[in-house]
């Protein structure tokens, strides 16, 4: 084969409910807004790919409607699917920024190019190398009762990783969390901390001094983005491995990051660098340099979370777990046809051709604020 012509796209835009409100050292989410892109091909099939913005990290539900609707349509419809990577250069260079966009793009691509072929996502980006992958859940409601419920519930269930969002509140309700679940779940738990750039440089290293008696496998992000000098100066000074996710967004940012020494471990995750492929490419600039990689999202419903489960199922190493656990422990409801694959405490990477689970219609019509 060598054409599957796309022949027509459509725009979701989607709100779905969640549980409860999330807190972050960068603000509180609500709801999951997240733009759906639907892509017809002339083979007869369906790719379907999702941006899934948050204004105050990568940007917007509109920003990104409008990069696929109006700047990115005249190179999409018509546009070859076998040539994934020349339409993603195009891309690149008709609109800058919006990687949500480019990342729902490339799902769509690789899903309908799969469907047509009869081969999944996975196979297409280089084939899997596992088939499961822990799961993390985020503690981060600010009534810490509800989230110890669920974190009992999950644990009965075979959850072993806990991430707690830190540095919204105050210092000490941070430490007590941690000593919580320590006390009732003992050293089986993985621990590890999220700040959402919260700390303020000037006094971030006495204040992340406390938790090297946890033994935490990270903390994350302490410091804000731009600020790469505190986050170099914090990983030099403490102990607990330190993970950049703000700080590095795509393979460039990971170079600098690399040369800085600024932290041990990378979040990758496709709303960051544009896609699957390209945070394989920071991956592999993590992996020449000894630096950990991590399977981070968004928030993001089900479809995302297929392209970051064939992403992590890709890669090389990828030993502290996932945390796409949005659709079966935060969110409401969901738009895949069936659910995510968690069982057990681990995400099962799916078999089926392209991202290997179909769309529900009628939930998405459901969810859908706006058509474009
Ligand atoms: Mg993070």
């Amino acid at each position: 084969m060598r054409h599957i012509t796309i022949t027509d796209m459509r725009v979701h835009v989607i709100k779905v409910p969640v549980q409860a409100t999330h807190s972050h050292g960068s603000g509180d989410v609500s709801a999951i807004n997240a733009v759906v892109l639907e892509l017809v091909a002339d083979s007869g099939h369906t790719g379907w790919g999702e941006a899934s913005p948050w204004p105050v990290f990568t940007g917007t539900t509109e920003a990104n409607a409008a990069a696929l609707n109006t700047h990115l349509r005249p190179f999409i419809v018509g546009a070859n699917a076998l040539r994934r990577e020349q339409i993603l250069s195009m891309a690149d260079r008709a609109i800058v920024n919006c990687s949500e966009a480019k990342a729902a793009l490339e799902m769509a691509l690789l899903d309908v190019v799969g469907r047509t072929l009869g081969v999944s996502a996975g196979q297409l980006i280089g084939g899997r190398q596992r088939d499961s992958v822990p799961v993390s859940f985020t503690v981060a409601n600010p009534d810490f009762e509800e989230d110890m419920e669920i974190i009992a519930h999950l644990h009965g269930s075979g959850v072993r990783i806990f991430k707690l969002k830190t540095g919204f509140h105050d210092h000490g309700f941070d430490i007590m969390r941690l000593e919580k679940i320590r006390e009732t779940h003992g050293d089986g738990v993985d621990l590890r901390i999220d700040y959402n750039q919260g700390l303020k440089a000037t006094d971030a290293i006495r204040t992340l001094r406390d938790f090297e008696s946890f033994k935490l496998s990270f903390i994350e992000q302490p410091t804000p983005r731009h600020n790469l000098e505190a986050m170099a100066a914090i990983s030099a000074a403490i102990d607990t491995p330190i993970m950049a996710d703000e700080s590095v967004f795509n393979p460039r940012e990971a170079l600098i990051a690399t040369k800085m020494k600024l932290a041990d471990i990378f979040s990758l995750k496709v709303m960051k660098s544009g896609g699957i492929v390209r945070a394989q490419e920071i991956a592999a600039i993590a992996k020449a340099a000894g630096i950990g990689v991590y399977g981070g999202c968004m928030f993001e419903t089900g479809l995302a979370h297929l392209a970051g489960a064939h992403l992590v199922s890709s890669l090389s190493e990828i030993d502290l777990g996932c945390e796409f656990y949005m659709p079966s422990y935060y969110a409401k409801d969901d738009i895949l046809a069936e659910p995510f694959p968690i069982r057990n405490g681990a995400v099962h990477i799916p078999e089926g051709p392209g991202l290997g689970i179909d769309i529900d219609r009628d939930k998405l019509a459901n969810y859908t604020v706006e058509t474009l």
